[in-house]
């Protein structure tokens, strides 16, 4: 049978040499010399015999002046020298190969590179030297770093952690890719008009204190700029940027010197906020940078965003649509608890119960949409009449209540007397006329026996009273005017 002619006689012949061999010992040298790895000797005194050219890429000498120094020599840095002798010391010791990651930082840049220090035998199998071989795996390592930190973040997103939180942990995954940078992550405030500061770990506490209510415009430093413009802007030198006109002398006071800064954005390209980096030193990015930055913003958007809707979702579950106070479910949530720990400090806790006077009459009148507005208003005069610590909300069509920890039945009257009194003298303009409107007002203060559904029955039955003697006022229990305990009404205000 005639063999296949494709199959090479070298390949089948078993007494050629090995396709190495052919190369020679030149050969061999040419590679070593030319090799992407360090590749170095080193005698039992820890002496380098031999190191290839590649290691001058790093240290910036001809490797020349190499041979014959020690791991000790001072000139050596000490990042690499020291790991590396203790791994000689070991190879030399054991006689077996020693494998390390080593982590050094040379030309100012941090290095990783995987390394292996093999013993080196004589016929008597004695060590005689040590062979090191070292690979640069710095981007395979950043790589997988970034990686890792980047899962730890999705796992944060996921976990619904605080935003703010999670915004520090991107800052510091880009401070832990970029040496020397400083990270920081502004967004967007309420109204859309400022950025604050979400996290900035290592900006300088003074320059930081000033990135609160930072305002969007073209030439409010870089993220002013970037989120007025929507897209990144790069500032290689602040010193010399008209962007920096106010924040400017600080900003070079405190050494800070570039600032590059990239709009984070919804997917349908909503304003979130800003990413920015800070150097210390005056400088323009590396593509690489550039992608990182955009990777680490993408991340931030999606943590901006779950944030975003989940805070739509909680208000679209406890707030009135049309008027934006609380529903009638979450303020009973909230009203309860108020009412729990008032009785546990024994703290005075009284509730209104509110209901706007002749209210059909003014949609019949003006209309649904005009009555919806004087809904609005009415729920903007609650707010402004009542304290911060007050809870009200809307318990269903033109009835509100309202609770307010720690006041007696005298404050109470006075707190629903100024809110009567700025409804009654509200106008809402309409088609050239002024419409007003009237509300009236029940009150009950917490007993002993009380719950949140008792006091606001009580509450209820003072506000009906109000209606039947002629509404725009407020009734309070009788106990509170004449001194008795029966439970008993009396109007306040004026009809
Ligand atoms: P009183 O002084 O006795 O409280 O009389 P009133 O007219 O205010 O009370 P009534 O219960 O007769 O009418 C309440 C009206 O409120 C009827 C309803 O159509 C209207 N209403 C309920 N919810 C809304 C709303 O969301 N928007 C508007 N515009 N009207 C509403
Ligand atoms: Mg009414
Ligand atoms: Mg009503």
């Amino acid at each position: 049978m005639t063999e296949p002619s494709f199959v090479s006689p070298l390949a089948d012949d078993p007494l050629a040499p090995p396709m190495a061999l052919t190369i020679g010992e030149s050969g061999f040298r040419a590679i070593i010399e030319n090799a992407s790895d360090i590749i170095a000797r080193f005698n039992p005194l820890r002496q380098c015999t031999y190191i290839n050219h590649r290691i001058s890429h790093y240290l910036g000498c001809h490797r020349d002046a190499l041979i014959g120094l020690t791991l000790k020599d001072e000139r050596l840095p000490a990042t690499l020298a020291i790991p590396l002798q203790q791994a000689i010391g070991r190879a030399l010791a054991l006689g077996r190969e020693q494998h390390l990651e080593l982590h050094a930082t040379l030309g100012g840049a941090p290095r990783v590179f995987d390394t292996r220090c093999f013993p080196e035998l004589n016929s008597d199998q004695q060590v005689t030297s040590i062979l090191c071989m070292a690979r640069d795996i710095t981007e395979a390592s950043q790589a997988k770093r970034l990686l890792t930190e980047e899962n730890a973040v999705l796992e944060m997103i996921a976990d619904s952690r605080q935003v703010n939180q999670i915004m520090y942990s991107i800052c510091r995954m880009i401070e832990s890719q970029l040496p020397r940078c400083m990270g920081a992550i502004m967004t967007l405030d309420e109204g859309g008009h400022t950025l604050s500061l979400a996290a900035g770990p290592s900006l300088p506490p003074a320059y930081a204190e000033q990135l609160e209510k930072l305002p969007i415009g073209p030439e409010v430093a870089a993220c002013g700029a970037a989120a007025f413009w929507k897209r990144s802007i790069i500032v290689n030198d602040l010193t010399q940027s008209p962007l920096w006109e106010s924040l400017g002398p600080l900003a070079c006071q405190l050494g800070l010197r570039a600032c590059w800064s990239t709009p984070i954005f919804t997917a349908d390209h909503q304003l979130l906020g800003t990413l920015a980096i800070y150097y210390q030193e005056a400088r323009s990015p590396s593509p690489v940078e550039l992608r990182l930055i955009y990777r680490c913003s993408h991340i931030a958007a999606i943590a901006l965003q779950r944030n975003l809707h989940e805070a739509q979702l909680y208000r679209l579950a406890t707030q009135d649509g049309l008027t934006q106070l609380f529903n009638r479910r979450h303020f009973i949530d909230s009203a309860e608890r108020h009412l729990n720990q008032a009785r546990r400090y024994q703290r005075p806790v009284a509730v209104m119960m509110m209901d706007l006077d002749h209210f059909k009459a003014i949609n019949d009148h003006y209309g649904h949409a005009v009555g919806d507005r004087v809904l609005s208003v009415f729920s903007r005069l609650c707010l402004r009449s009542l304290r911060t610590s007050d809870i009200v909300g809307r318990l269903g069509g033109e009835e509100f209540a309202a609770l307010l920890p720690d006041t007696t039945l005298e404050d109470a009257r006075i707190i629903a007397e100024r809110l009567r009194q700025h409804v009654a003298q509200a106008e809402l303009a309409h088609e050239g006329r002024a419409i007003r409107f009237h509300v009236s007002i029940g009150i009950a203060l917490m007993n002993e026996q009380d719950n949140l559904d008792s006091m606001l029955a009580r509450a209820d039955r003072l506000l009906y009273q109000a209606k039947a003697l002629g509404r725009n006022r407020i009734c309070i229990p009788q106990e509170a005017v004449d001194g008795s305990d029966q439970q008993g009404e009396l109007p306040l205000g004026l009809a």
